[in-house]
């Protein structure tokens, strides 16, 4: 899938620039604060014909924590075509602000 990968580089080095969003999520299960970033540029997914209102562009990420279990946390990112987010859906877990994530990181 390439997902685990992707997590994995995350966490050993943390590019910031504008052409990135991060993505800071709250395991329901273990409660571990989990954190990664989308490339804008890279990683939308055109949306087709279907969709809601203006959604032009989607993103789909799988985060799985690094301690203490390895339920999967299914993030859905729903984007403007001007690549701002306008919807999110999160699954086995909730979101949480960069300051929670960073506070724990
Ligand atoms: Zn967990």
């Amino acid at each position: 899938m390439g997902l685990f990968k992707k997590v994995a580089s995350f966490l050993s080095s943390t590019p910031r620039d504008l052409e990135t969003l991060g993505i800071y999520v709250r395991c329901d299960k273990c409660g571990e604060a989990i954190g990664t970033r989308i490339h804008l540029r890279h990683d939308l997914s055109p949306i087709y014909g279907e969709g809601e209102q203006g959604a032009a562009y989607l993103v789909r990420k799988t985060l799985v924590g690094s301690k203490r279990c390895f339920q999967p946390v299914e993030v859905k990112l729903t984007f403007d075509a001007e690549r701002r987010v306008i919807a999110r859906e999160i699954t086995g877990g909730q979101f949480i602000t960069e300051e929670e994530y960073g506070a724990e990181a």
